[in-house]
């Protein structure tokens, strides 16, 4: 019988799930309650939690989990009345190698300073000028807790930086954003920077970029690297003119009439203003009073304005805007367009198959579900709850968890959304033992005071990768702690004086180190190791010592309960046994 395929794009309403599966959404809320999860018509679930419930039913069904909108989003091909637009480059790299001083020296302007933690927090795209024309800067956020982002960074733009700090070379964020930026198919440079600096090495960069994948220009190769000085605003002038040559090659072009179209980049609530979007439009205009459509977000454009919020009457290709006037917030990376009218926009919103999270709501899945998830891996997870300022931060800190983890742990994001910590994330987080995680969001006191009445544990953050490192201390744990033995005595048995059920008297010569009561002695003959035992007392000369060294003769007292029987001309190792936390 061939499987029936069932296409879930990332989250799946009960009742679509229902008609996907050819019965009555009453039953399939049965279903779901079997196994713990309480779901309405309209509750959402994704993939994983269909595919557990789909295992119990008596039908062969295939889930085909459907990439997200951002995901598929095609290139429209120009038309002929297409013009240059700028290049969109987004600023990558690992942590401290200078991407947030290296934006700063090309905007001449101080960003870090304003920044929690000194780490990017949101998305954001701001256009700079140079040599009369443009570029649009996608500011990347800074750590690996936003590979997330910074994959999706990579998606939105034409060409990648790669910033690699020259005094310390390729490391595993470096390796990470070349990786992103080769599978978004993006052109990639490369911007050496703090060459100022003593200890800088760029023939070493040079080599570990070609080890990687990337070869010079300088070395035969086809990767643009340009050496700067963030700080030093060396090279900076050379680096933009770098971006024009490499990314005019690719001849960088759309349609710069009609209505616009491209993608959001971050979208929030905010007080007095409602839904505040970051759109970069792609192809056509955009103006104020136009009737858009994100995903299954609609509305009309009540306020333009740029990056810095001053006020603009229409914006072209490459341009990154921001909107006010959506009814709902879109999901970062949804693609946007201006609709004719706020009907077909409303229209348009309502055929948009509804991916990614829905804000203000958990998708939950429910205990039952998480203890069969427990039962069938034997890995141990972690069970939490996200919630979130924003949905760009959100899907950061999601992807972010769900990437920790190894073959004995796990974090299970058991529920997320945007906005405050709710009631009924207690309730969830109650019955499924889960921790909550908090970015940016506030703690009601009526529910604080719930939670700790149900004993729920809220953690909440301002900095993503504290965030990060709070869940993996918990992991970290729950790892069982590696053994580690180091050899620190040797000794040659002259004698044996006493064997009994529990214990061996010998004596003998230190022969290396120093041995120690509570040592692990291991005796072996003709090379062989023939007991294991602990080190009881030590004697010499009939005295009770604390240690013995090299070169001393003296007794020992063996805990053992082996039958074999110790010689003269045996040798014994002795080994400190210590365990070490392990790291994820
Ligand atoms: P990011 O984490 O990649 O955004 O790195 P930052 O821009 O925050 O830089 C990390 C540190 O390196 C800061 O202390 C900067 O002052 C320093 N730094 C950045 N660029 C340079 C440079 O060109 N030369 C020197 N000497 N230091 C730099």
């Amino acid at each position: 019988m061939s499987k029936i395929q069932i296409k879930i794009p990332g989250t799946i309403t009960v009742g679509e799930l229902a008609e996907q599966l050819d019965m009555n959404s009453t039953e399939l809320i049965t279903e779901l309650f079997k196994n713990g999860v309480a779901a309405t018509v309209n509750e959402r679930i994704d993939a994983q939690t269909a595919e557990i419930i789909l295992a119990d039913i008596d039908k062969e069904y295939e889930i085909i989990e459907e990439t997200t909108q951002a995901e598929v989003v095609e290139k429209r091909i120009p038309g002929k009345d297409s013009e240059p637009r700028p290049p969109v480059v987004a600023v990558m790299g690992h942590v401290d190698h200078g991407k947030t001083s290296l934006l700063d020296a090309i905007k001449g302007s101080e960003v870090t300073a304003g920044e929690a933690g000194g780490i990017t927090q949101h998305i954001s795209a701001y256009k700079v000028g140079h040599k009369g024309r443009f570029i649009t800067f996608m500011d990347t956020p800074g750590h690996e807790a936003f590979s997330a982002l910074r994959k999706h960074g990579a998606k939105l733009t034409d060409l990648a930086i790669i910033v690699v700090a020259a005094d310390d070379g390729v490391k595993p964020q470096t390796k990470e954003a070349i990786k992103f930026a080769k599978q978004a198919g993006v052109k990639i440079m490369v911007a050496i920077n703090k060459i100022d600096k003593e200890t800088a090495n760029v023939s070493k960069v040079l080599q570990e970029l070609s080890d990687n994948g990337l070869m010079p220009e300088t070395w035969g190769g086809d990767v643009v690297v340009q050496e700067v000085s963030a700080t030093k605003n060396q090279g900076i002038e050379e680096l933009m003119d770098m971006i024009f040559l490499v990314s005019d090659v690719e001849d960088l072009r759309a349609d710069s009439v009609g209505p616009a179209e491209g993608l959001v980049i971050e979208a929030h609530t905010a007080t007095g203003k409602g839904v505040v979007v970051s759109l970069l439009v792609e192809h056509g205009i955009i103006r104020k009073g136009d009737s858009v459509v994100a995903g299954t977000s609609y509305g009309k454009v009540k306020t333009l304005t740029d990056e810095n919020g001053k006020t603009i009457s229409e914006a072209g290709p490459s341009v990154p805007v921001i909107v006010t006037g959506f009814k709902q917030v879109p999901n970062f990376g949804d693609s946007f367009r201006v609709a004719k009218n706020d009907k077909d926009a409303k229209q348009i919103a309502k055929e948009n198959s509804p991916d990614g999270i829905t804000s203000g709501r958990l998708n939950m899945t429910g205990t039952e579900l998480l203890k069969k998830i427990n039962e069938l891996k034997d890995t141990i997870e972690l069970p939490v709850i996200v919630r979130a300022d924003v949905k760009g931060s959100l899907q950061s800190v999601t992807d972010s968890l769900k990437g920790l983890e190894n073959d004995e742990v796990s974090v299970r994001v058991v529920g997320s959304g945007v906005g405050s910590i709710s009631e009924s994330d207690i309730t969830m987080a109650a019955t499924s033992g889960s921790v909550i995680y908090g970015f940016s969001v506030d703690l009601p006191v009526q529910v604080k005071q719930l939670a700790s009445n149900e004993n729920v544990d809220i953690r909440i953050f301002d900095v993503i990768y504290e965030l990060i490192d709070d869940v993996k201390e918990r992991l970290e744990a729950q790892l069982t702690p590696e053994v580690i033995e180091t050899q620190v005595a040797k000794l040659l048995v002259k004698g044996v004086f006493r064997t009994t059920k529990s214990e061996i008297i010998c004596g003998g010569e230190v022969t290396k180190g120093k041995i120690t009561p509570g040592l692990i002695a291991r005796i072996s003959r003709d090379g062989e190791l023939i007991i294991e035992a602990i080190v009881g007392s030590v004697k010499r000369q009939h005295q009770d010592v604390k240690e013995v060294t090299e070169g001393d003769m003296c007794g020992l007292q063996l805990e053992t309960s082996s039958k074999v029987l110790v010689e003269e001309g045996d040798k014994i190792e002795f080994v400190k046994r210590e365990s070490k936390a392990r790291k994820l």
